[in-house]
């Protein structure tokens, strides 16, 4: 019922993790509603459960387990969490709008929930810079320009995270396509690799930043939206289109 993985770090460190796989009865002792199931304990109880699975590894022909790692890791840097899986259709009313995991919540295998959030942030940042009176119906306007941005992203990565689980999963499906991912031709990657990372808006109010990755982003609406509008307004007011943006290199 459990993965568990290892993995280095530039600090010359080690990370680990425990997945529990949790079915109809399981889920019911797991319940993600009781709040001792997020503290310290919560996750110093499952580490106790497994200590005594093995690792590669092992010095003199002694096994490595888990326990060698549990036991060197400080308990406030070990914590628990619990799945969960949604994007919400509703991000904004009113006054209030949302972003991050509180609209998207992805699975972690995807690795990219946080990643999203700040894409969230400079998205909405962006439509908002736009704006020179904040009342309800401007702000509802640029929250839906930027939920309509945002929104179709977060479902491709929520379907791609979805299917990264198969990395760690358990069932014969999981393991079968293990094998088919070690085989997919490089192009194949590159796709998946380009859906899950093209997306990369920028700040429009904000020196630009020079992108040399080999991956090219995608159209960045709000981008080039945001600052044709605002070259617009700066022109209004003062007369010269002209806003400080030119780009940096990093
Ligand atoms: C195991 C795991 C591994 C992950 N790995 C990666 C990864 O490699 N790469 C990646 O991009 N993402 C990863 N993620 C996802 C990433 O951590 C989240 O998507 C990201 O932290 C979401 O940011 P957020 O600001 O939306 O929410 P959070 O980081 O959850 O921030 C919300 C904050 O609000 C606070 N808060 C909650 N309620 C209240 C309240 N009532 N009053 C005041 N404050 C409150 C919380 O304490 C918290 O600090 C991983 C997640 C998990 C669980």
């Amino acid at each position: 019922m459990c993965t568990w993985f290892t993995n280095t770090t530039a600090q010359n460190t080690v990370c680990w993790s425990v997945i529990h796989f949790l079915d109809k009865d399981s889920s019911k002792r797991h319940d993600s509603f009781r709040n001792s199931e997020w503290g310290p304990e919560a996750a110093e109880a499952l580490a106790r459960e497994v200590r005594v699975f093995k690792v590669p590894g092992g010095k003199d022909g002694k096994e490595l387990t888990m326990a060698e790692y549990i036991d060197r890791t400080p308990s406030d840097l070990m914590s628990k969490v619990m799945l969960e899986e949604i994007v919400f259709d509703t991000w904004y009313g009113g006054r209030t709008v949302l972003l991050g995991d509180a609209c998207h919540k992805m699975n972690p295998s995807g690795g990219v929930g946080g990643i999203h959030a700040i894409h969230d942030a400079v998205t909405l940042a962006n439509w908002m810079s736009t704006l020179r009176l904040a009342d309800e119906e401007k702000l509802g306007k640029v929250f839906k320009k930027y939920r309509n941005e945002r929104y179709p992203v977060a479902k491709a990565a929520f379907a791609t995270s979805q299917m990264l689980t198969h990395n760690f999963g358990k069932n014969l499906l999981s393991v079968l396509i293990r094998e088919m991912m070690k085989r997919i031709p490089v192009w194949v990657f590159k796709r998946i690799i380009y859906k899950m990372y093209a997306s990369r808006p920028q700040a429009s109010f904000l020196p630009l930043v020079e992108d040399n990755a080999p991956l090219k982003p995608s159209y960045q609406y709000s981008l080039h939206k945001t600052l044709a509008i605002n070259k617009e307004l700066a022109k209004k007011a003062t007369g010269s289109s002209t806003i400080s943006n030119t780009p940096v290199t990093v």
